[in-house]
């Protein structure tokens, strides 16, 4: 079983909680809601947004409650590396080659319109999260990472993705100036953005809770089983909702109350880390990143604005040991060959640091819900009427979760089915995925380690 475990390791977004982190609006569960929604992340919170919207807006009035195993905002969005990165190229290329052109521009430009999409949100209730709009700097530092994005680039401009045309390239005689990274071979800026990402979910679950939203924290949801007239119990040690609409954004932790989805969304654990830099003149960085460093190793980092420097990934120390990361829901521990991985992080690859004094403040870890195929998982439960799910988000949910959960919002409040909502097709949760044997995340594993496929879970 695959729930949450409690007391995790202490995340930097975690430090300066919100009066709603360890919140239940009634001492007792309501018996019965509209919808339940499972899970207080960035997708429950966005969901619970999205409905208040939408049945505002067509006058149908919904009771909504969210359960949520432990403090809001504490799985994975509570613990990433607070990058907004739209990916104008990898899954898109990947998009085109399998499912052709139409789906791989849905796939990206979905992406890329969800940092206007946040921004204009942040601007209208004025959110205290630290937003920032920027351009992402992907920085190759080995040559066949180079010329696969080169290659995947062409490609889509080629096929006419819109996405392609808001990249800027570097070649190997310019990219580790643009980028300032050493030994960068290429380097591809395009726009992105950054943000607090527990600030950003604890306005959203605030509004919501104003609005009349029933939110239960620490309170693991055990299992979902049928009641009468088609609708559902939502069942906890607390007692149970009953609930015409039932919505998973349980993420990393989904099989264990969906188990159809064991092979389809696995929890795959992440380690991040807050740098503090004590010196005033350490070099500024007007740019996030992501550093490919060697074949399946890869950085991100974003630069906060009070100069502190968030950054995860070390797949360097632990990646060949799949024990350490796949099928992992421990996010108490550290991966403990990686826990030394940042210190002198900028010191090695950032151009000027050398003497910054930059020293490793935080580091943590958080449980990610990788699809078999990477992407998401979204709409109706296949053969459960009435359940949804917004899951799978494959360590990259924060330029794909808005606009998902509002998808989903459509569904509920407007009855659309997922074919008539925005959103990207190849996110459709559908039995022929559940079915599919193929494992994108084990087959790269294998590839980069050279080791043999391990068996299916
Ligand atoms: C170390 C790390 C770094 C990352 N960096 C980035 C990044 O920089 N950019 C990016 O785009 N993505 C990043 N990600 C991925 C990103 O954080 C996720 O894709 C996203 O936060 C998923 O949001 P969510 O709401 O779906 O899931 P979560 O935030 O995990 O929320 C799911 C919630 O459901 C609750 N839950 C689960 N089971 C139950 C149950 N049975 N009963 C009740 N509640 C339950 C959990 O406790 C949890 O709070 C990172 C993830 C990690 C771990």
């Amino acid at each position: 079983m695959t729930f949450p475990v409690q007391k995790s390791t202490l995340p930097f977004w975690r430090t300066e909680l919100h009066p709603l982190d360890t919140h239940r609006s009634t001492e007792e569960l309501p018996s019965e809601a509209d919808v339940v929604i499972i899970g207080a992340g960035y997708s429950g919170a966005s969901i619970a947004h999205h409905l208040l919207e939408k049945s505002k807006a067509s006058n149908k009035p919904l009771s909504i409650a969210i359960v949520e195993a432990r403090e809001a905002c504490s799985g994975a969005t509570g613990r990433n590396g607070g990058h907004l990165k739209p990916d104008p190229y990898m899954r898109a290329a990947g998009a085109l080659q399998k499912y052709g052109k139409e789906a791989a521009e849905e796939v990206a430009s979905f992406e890329a319109r969800q940092v206007k999409e946040i921004k204009d949100l942040v601007e209208k209730e004025s959110i205290d999260c630290d937003f920032v709009v920027t351009r992402a700097s992907d920085v190759c530092l080995y040559e066949d990472a180079h010329q696969e994005l080169k290659r995947g680039l062409q490609q889509l401009k080629k096929a006419g993705v819109s996405t392609a045309d808001g990249v800027f390239y570097s070649d190997s005689r310019t990219a580790e100036g643009v980028s300032g990274v050493k030994g960068a071979k290429g380097c591809f800026s395009y726009p992105a953005g950054h943000v607090w990402p527990y600030k950003l979910v604890l306005h959203l679950l605030s509004k919501a809770v104003s609005a009349g939203v029933n939110l239960q924290t620490t309170t693991p949801v055990t299992s979902v089983t049928s009641a009468d007239n088609g609708k559902w119990n939502v069942n906890t040690s607390r007692g149970s909702i009953r609930a015409s609409k039932v919505i998973y954004a349980s993420n990393a932790y989904t099989s264990s109350l969906l188990p159809e989805f064991k092979k389809s969304i696995v929890p795959v654990r992440g380690i991040c880390s807050r740098i503090v830099a004590p010196k005033v003149d350490a070099p500024f960085l007007s740019n996030s990143y992501i550093l490919r460093i060697a074949p399946g190793e890869y950085d991100y980092l974003i630069h906060r604005t009070d100069g502190s420097i968030v950054v995860g990934g070390a797949r360097r120390d632990f990646f060949s040991q799949l024990d350490q990361w796949y099928n992992v829901t421990d996010d108490s521990k550290l991966i403990e060959p990686a826990k030394h991985y940042f210190d002198n992080y900028m010191q090695r690859h950032f151009k000027g640091w050398e003497s910054s004094g930059a020293y490793t403040d935080k580091v943590w870890t958080g449980i990610m819900g990788y699809s078999s195929d990477g992407f998401p998982h979204i709409g109706e439960v296949p053969g459960k009427a009435g359940q949804l799910i917004c899951a799978g988000f494959s360590g990259h949910g924060m330029p794909q979760i808005y606009l998902s959960a509002k998808a989903i919002a459509d569904m509920v409040v407007n009855g659309q089915a997922v074919e008539e909502v925005d959103l990207p097709r190849v996110y459709r949760t559908l039995r022929e995925r559940l079915e599919d044997e193929g494992n994108v995340t084990l087959e790269s594993w294998a590839k980069v380690t050279k080791k043999a496929v391990p068996p299916k879970l």
